[in-house]
């Protein structure tokens, strides 16, 4: 349930493709990495990429926003 326990589990046991490239996120820093999704800016079209710990925090942030968005709708979270 602490932030300790989710922001460190290994990820190399799943499914997804982990290459060796540069963290777009947050710590900039050359590492394996995973696919996020495309993004569009100033005319072109990129792949991103980020690092374990960094998806992490993404993954935190993006729980926290969904969390927040369900409990203005009226959605208890199912955890
Ligand atoms: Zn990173």
């Amino acid at each position: 349930m602490s932030e300790a326990t989710t922001g460190t589990r290994t990820r190399r046991h799943d499914h997804r493709v982990w290459t060796s490239g540069i963290c777009w996120l947050y710590c900039r820093q050359t590492g394996p990495v995973l696919w996020l999704g495309s993004v569009a800016a100033a005319g072109l079209e990129t792949g991103i990429y980020g690092c374990e710990m960094c998806i992490a925090e993404l993954e935190h942030m993006v729980r926290v926003a969904v969390t927040e968005r369900d409990s203005r709708n009226g959605y208890a979270p199912t955890g």
